[in-house]
């Protein structure tokens, strides 16, 4: 086991929520749960749906300023009295383990970064882990989302895809689609891709987490693109817990950075 520091200190993480999404809440317990397991001090910071901007943004000061506290996460999304911008600016980019401030941000445009935003992060450690090559293969991403779809779209391209982003004005998405080695969706719509826009062997990622009747869908049609592709991810189980790892990740890598204790 790695020793992260000799008088014992331990990365520590703060989790705020601003309560009122049921979706959010089973995240941030997630979160807290892995910090448990892997031996990272996490503090809950679980603020009333009514919570000011002012408040929201005098709270990560104190954050930004504590020696013990290595990473920041604001779960998003935000109340909408609440400038989600505005929020993410405040964050120490030290601290930054979403890596959604613009100073993280570019510095993946650039490939030089420190962290990489987590579901994006997964998505790349899940191919890599799984020996699939990414140089030279065509690349769709479905979503241009500053959390998920951009970004991911970079991480392709840092390793030598050819890469599509579609969206909802994208023409023939299902001809792009078809023709993709790599398909990433990130959409937010169950089901949405399904096996007749799926190259016979494609790599198929599912990021999507969509609540149904029927429980909790990816953007995939999981049973019958399974039969098509040649790796696919499920949903649950897939891209979720290696977003939670990447945190994990993310949060040992600022202890480590910062390395005042
Ligand atoms: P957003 O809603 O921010 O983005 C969705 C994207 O999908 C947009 O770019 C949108 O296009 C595009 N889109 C929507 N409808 C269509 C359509 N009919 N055709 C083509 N493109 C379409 O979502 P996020 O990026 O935040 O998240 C995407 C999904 O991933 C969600 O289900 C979310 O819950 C899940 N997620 C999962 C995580 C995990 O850990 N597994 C982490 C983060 C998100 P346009 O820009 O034109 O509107």
């Amino acid at each position: 086991m790695e020793v992260l520091s000799q008088n014992g200190a331990k990365p520590g993480l703060a989790v705020i929520i601003v309560e009122g999404d049921s979706a959010s809440r089973i995240y941030v317990n997630n979160k807290k749960k892995a910090c448990a397991e892997v031996g990272i001090n996490s503090e809950e910071y679980a603020l009333p749906s009514d919570v000011s901007e002012d408040e929201l943004l005098k709270l990560i000061d104190t954050l930004n300023k504590r020696d013990d506290i290595d990473g920041i996460l604001v779960q998003l999304p935000l109340p909408r009295h609440i400038d989600e911008e505005k929020i993410i600016m405040a964050i120490d980019p030290k601290k930054d383990v979403d890596a959604f401030h613009p100073v993280n941000t570019g510095k993946i445009m650039i490939g030089n970064f420190d962290f990489l935003p987590c579901t994006p992060a997964g998505v790349m450690e899940l191919i890599h882990e799984s020996g699939i090559q990414v140089q030279g293969k065509d690349a769709v991403v479905i979503g241009r989302s500053n959390i998920v779809g951009k970004p991911m779209a970079m991480l392709l391209l840092h390793e030598s895809a050819t890469v599509t982003v579609c969206h909802s004005k994208t023409q023939d998405l299902k001809q792009k689609v078809k023709n993709a080695d790599i398909v990433v969706a990130a959409v937010g719509r169950a089901n949405f891709v399904t096996a007749d826009m799926v190259k016979d062997g494609a790599v198929v990622i599912d990021v999507g987490i969509n609540r149904t009747e029927e429980g909790l869908r990816g953007d995939v049609d999981f049973d019958a693109v399974s039969e098509v592709a040649g790796a696919i991810t499920p949903v649950p189980g897939g891209v979720g817990p290696m977003t939670i790892a990447m945190l994990m990740r993310n949060t040992v890598t600022s202890f480590k950075l910062r390395d005042i204790r």
